[in-house]
């Protein structure tokens, strides 16, 4: 009988994150003010502890995990890697499929990896409050079970369509002590200022992003946490990635190729940095990185690679990313999460680079995908997980036609409990592919803020 579950010890926990940044043939971008100027780390003081900001700017490999952070880490970690056996046999592929699944988690995805973390050194610099946005509510849930470890308050941002399309996922953050907002609000500026263009906006990650930084701003107390794109963020993930390797050396075996789901980067990044350091340094198989995004957002396959904003108001430094344009509002039709304009500098640097790959796939077939999947391996995806398991059943499929024995493996980045009324939705036959449309794609460009040609 081959393995179907393999695990570690809590001895195994990594002690480091690791920072891609050291293994770059290029250096990194720096983000520019609004002068078009490059900012320094004290630009990011109003918003951030320095020990963030010190990982945010960091060229060092490895960065300790403070033993706290690791004892909460205990509670999910180390995260279950699995062999789908039951799939492989259903797909009839003589691939290998794996998949490291961090639905374990307390809120049910990768998030409280860097929640945590994030939340720890705020309340080392003394903060009392968070302030944050979330989507499909997943990111809100992590920071206000991390808030409540460490006894800080926690205010969500909560982009509206999704507070009223995902009620439990509010009550959950509210269990766990956080208010939440249905964004835009009347409480900031920002959300003041979209509500008198648009009273009816559905909201988008964008402009919640702009309200919580703008609460965060203005209060020496408050803080705010960023549940994706920024580089300490991707940093803490990557105990994803190094368990993983963890795993595959007990069996013996090493992946030929990685999927994850790509919104913002951070699993991407975390499941898949670890591998790079070994590619970078020569080290096992050529393994292919491929982060999976909707084809309703494509941010890395048809945005634009420039600097633009991570919010939708200006607020933030320019950063160059892949990007559909800082004012993009995704269709509200579109019920999957992964639905932020832009994407993690590191990310896009290596998409840009050639060091990585990017797929897009449309919303009924990540679905369908997350059915078959969940038919044979018993776990219900998150819609997120479901584009990378889309990615790997097309791959498998295509060892099936070549009779090539693959190593697959994909990171299952949370489980889909909260999102059943979007299944419910793919059951009824009431969902709809939205390919973005092209228009769009170059009207973005017009609007994308001007500085030197990059
Ligand atoms: C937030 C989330 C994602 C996508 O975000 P990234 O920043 O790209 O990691 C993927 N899967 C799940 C379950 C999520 O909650």
């Amino acid at each position: 009988m081959t393995q179907t579950k393999i695990l570690l010890d809590e001895s195994e926990i990594p002690t480091h994150w690791y920072n891609v940044v050291s293994d770059f043939p290029n250096p990194p971008s720096s983000p520019l003010g609004p002068d078009g100027q490059p900012i320094g780390p004290e630009a990011l003081a109003p918003l951030f502890p320095m020990a963030l900001i010190e990982q945010e700017v960091s060229a060092e490999r490895w960065i300790e995990i403070p033993e706290e952070v690791r004892e909460i880490y205990q509670m999910w970690r180390p995260s279950p890697l699995f062999r789908a056996h039951r799939l492989e046999k259903a797909l009839g592929t003589p691939a290998k499929i794996y998949y490291k699944y961090e639905g374990v988690s307390p809120a049910g995805s990768h998030k409280p990896n860097t929640a945590v973390a994030q939340a720890y050194y705020n309340k080392q610099a003394g903060i009392t409050k968070l302030t944050t946005e979330t989507g499909a509510g997943q990111w809100g849930c992590s920071l206000a079970l991390a808030g409540q470890m460490f006894g800080i308050d926690v205010r969500v941002f909560m982009v509206k369509v999704s507070y009223d399309q995902k009620p439990f996922r509010r009550s959950m953050m509210q269990t766990w002590g956080a208010d939440v907002f249905a964004s835009p609000t009347n409480l900031t500026n920002a959300g003041r200022q979209i509500l008198a263009e648009d009273p009816e906006s559905p909201g988008s990650l964008g402009i919640a992003i702009s309200e919580a930084i703008e609460e965060a701003a203005s209060r020496d107390d408050t803080n705010y946490a960023l549940g994706s794109v920024l580089n300490h963020v991707l940093l803490h993930q990557t105990v994803i990635g190094q368990e993983a390797q963890k795993q595959f050396a007990k069996i013996g075996d090493s992946p030929d190729m990685i999927f994850a789901p790509c919104g913002g980067g951070s699993n991407f990044g975390g499941v898949a940095f670890p591998f790079f350091a070994d590619k970078a340094a020569g080290k096992g198989k050529d393994v292919r990185l491929v982060a999976v995004e909707p084809s309703s957002c494509p941010t890395l396959t048809r945005g634009h690679y420039a600097y633009d904003f991570g919010d939708s108001i200006g607020m933030t430094p320019l950063m160059l990313q892949y990007t559909l344009g800082h004012d993009f509002v995704p269709p509200s039709i579109h019920a999957g999460g992964l639905r932020y304009h832009g994407d993690s500098c590191l990310v896009s640097q290596m998409y840009k680079e050639g060091l990585i790959e990017a797929v897009a796939v449309p919303q009924i077939a990540t679905f369908e995908a997350g059915v078959t999947f969940s038919r044979s391996e018993g776990i219900l995806p998150a819609p997120e997980s479901n584009h990378a398991i889309r990615a790997v059943i097309d791959e498998a499929l295509r060892c099936k036609e070549s009779a090539e024995e693959k190593t697959l493996f994909f990171n299952l980045s949370g489980h889909g409990h909260f999102d059943m009324a979007s299944y419910d939705k793919y059951f009824a036959g009431e969902l709809v592919d939205y390919e973005y449309p092209q228009e769009e794609i170059e009207r973005a460009l017009h609007n994308l803020p001007k500085v030197a040609a990059c």
